[in-house]
């Protein structure tokens, strides 16, 4: 029991339990942090954290002690129902959706402070700005990232575990727009596309999750899939909303069974690239599709281009329109 105890409290430090609740603290000390307090209703705030030792105390309701006593207050749980409840919780992946949260709307914010990302964006002419902040688009410039979480107090090992930042403690993503990939509420990984040399695309380590915005669409009779997040923007803005991504042309199996979830027509819109990759994908894909019980069209886009680039080059909604009726089996 004991053991389980200090275990539970090593692999959750109360700091990050309370950042994952979306507890907003800020540094008031070398190793506390002060911010409302989740026990009562108050508008100043008098709840003080000490990260070091890894407890909380409150001056207005006067209620204090560690992550355990925390939960047992939140909940209203006794303690033994407090350490059942961590005991799933404190998995690795959960503890990595909350610094992937703080640095999604840090991203966020950084966008509109660089002219070079915001070229870049309208360059791929994204540039709803209703769209921009539903897909929670943002800028990692490189080089801010850790020190801003660091003051968030979240520490190396936890953004490392991330994926947020490399073994020499520099930034992940440098100079990339991003995209947050969502799984249910939470984000489980980040999308980065260079805007200058570097190698294009780039994930965070692990899972990438499911289909991009199947949510919005599981229910629709027909979807598009498209292979790239600037595809799925561009549709998304030209007014197409029935459009999800499988961030590449080879679907893992959780895609997969997504699509075959149901009755449904697929539309196949990957790049029509020069060595046919993408054609040869989605025409493996559309029989797989087949077999499974679901209609695949192949949407052929002008030689050359994707979705993104067919817009970029002068497309709109009415030719892509087109396009789709144009599918073949
Ligand atoms: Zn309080």
């Amino acid at each position: 029991m004991g053991e389980d105890l200090e275990r539970i409290k090593r692999r959750t430090p109360l700091l990050d339990y309370l950042r994952q609740h979306n507890w907003e603290g800020r540094p008031a000390g070398r190793f506390e942090y002060v911010g409302l307090c989740p026990l009562h209703r108050e508008s100043q705030p008098s709840f003080y954290v000490n990260a070091r030792k890894n407890v909380f105390y409150c001056h207005g309701c006067g209620q204090g002690g560690d992550l355990i006593r925390f939960v047992q207050l939140s909940r209203e749980v006794s303690f033994r129902q407090s350490l059942a409840y961590l005991g799933p919780q404190t998995d690795h992946e959960t503890e990595s959706t909350a610094p992937l949260e703080q640095a999604a709307a840090f991203y966020q914010q950084q966008l509109d402070h660089y002219p070079e990302a915001l070229s870049y964006l309208d360059r791929r002419r994204v540039h709803d700005p209703a769209l921009i902040r539903e897909l929670r688009i943002g800028y990692a410039p490189g080089g801010n990232l850790r020190q801003h979480l660091t003051m968030q107090g979240y520490s190396f090992a936890v953004l490392r575990r991330a994926g947020l930042i490399n073994a020499q403690g520099t930034d992940a993503l440098y100079q990339r727009i991003v995209f947050p990939l969502g799984q249910g509420e939470h984000i489980v990984n980040l999308y980065g596309r260079s805007i200058g040399v570097a190698f294009a695309h780039r994930f965070l380590p692990g899972c990438k999750g499911g289909l991009y915005g199947w949510e919005k669409v599981r229910n629709c009779a027909a979807v598009i899939l498209v292979e790239g997040l600037f595809d799925y923007a561009t549709l998304r803005q030209a007014g197409f909303h029935n459009v999800t991504c499988s961030l590449g042309t080879h679907l893992n199996a959780d895609q997969f069974r997504q699509l075959c979830d149901g009755q449904r027509t697929v539309y196949l819109a990957f790049d029509t690239d020069q060595n046919q990759s993408g054609q040869h994908a989605a025409e493996q894909l559309a029989q797989h599709l087949v077999t499974h019980g679901i209609c695949a069209r192949r949407v052929l886009m002008p030689a050359g281009h994707d979705p993104n680039s067919f817009f970029v080059h002068g497309g709109d909604a009415y030719q892509f329109q087109s396009l789709l009726e144009a599918a073949q089996p």
